[in-house]
């Protein structure tokens, strides 16, 4: 029987879509997870370098992410104890402005509740970004007042910006994401993977 990983990396539902967009690609989802998984990274949709390799969080927002969590490499890549599963598995595309185009709602709509059925051992769930946020947490505010209301989603969950370069002057913005909020992060991560 076909597992839902490799049901995923079939999947072509939005091939007409991403033809239609500036980069006229097609779709090639990006999956990593596996059951037994204990620590979730919920994100936002692979950027062009992760289409282009097929492995998640490889690319500059990767390493910020790693080192907000206080992994090693070998450690966030470790399917076995981390599932990475983002709101859409594909690159959507770049709008006219060459950003990102936001993940299909249609992915979340096919895919995202059996991918967390399949997931039954998680602990801990790092949710990256609005569009997670508003999935996994049913957050209706804008980024910065979710990541602001941090404590109010302990032990389960923490929200996180998109670690992108282009949150850089956001970072700047609210110091005490570092001071206050990332020591908790790792503190929560290695509990999780470690218990
Ligand atoms: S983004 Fe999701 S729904 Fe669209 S083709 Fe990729 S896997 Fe399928």
């Amino acid at each position: 029987m076909t597992t839902l990983p490799d049901q995923i990396r079939a999947c072509r539902l939005c091939a007409d879509r991403f033809a239609a967009s500036a980069t006229a690609h097609t779709p090639r989802p990006v999956v990593w997870f596996q059951p037994g998984a204990r620590l979730l990274i919920a994100g936002q949709a692979p950027g062009m370098r992760v289409h282009t390799t097929g492995k998640p969080f490889n690319d500059p927002s990767g390493d910020r992410l790693r080192d907000w969590l206080g992994l090693t490499t070998d450690q966030f890549y470790d399917r076995s104890r981390v599932a990475i599963v983002p709101m859409a598995f594909c690159f959507p595309g770049y709008d006219t402005r060459g950003s990102d185009l936001p993940p299909p709602p249609l992915c979340r709509a096919t895919w995202h509740d059996r991918v967390m059925k399949a997931l039954p051992d998680l602990r801990f769930t790092v949710v990256v970004g609005g569009y997670a946020h508003r999935y996994h947490l049913q957050a209706r505010g804008s980024v910065t007042e979710t990541v602001a209301g941090w404590r109010g989603f302990l032990p389960q969950a923490l929200p996180l910006p998109h670690p992108s370069w282009r949150n850089t002057a956001w970072l700047k913005r609210n110091p005490w994401f570092e001071t206050d909020l990332l020591p908790v992060l790792r503190q929560r991560v290695k509990e999780t993977l470690n218990d």
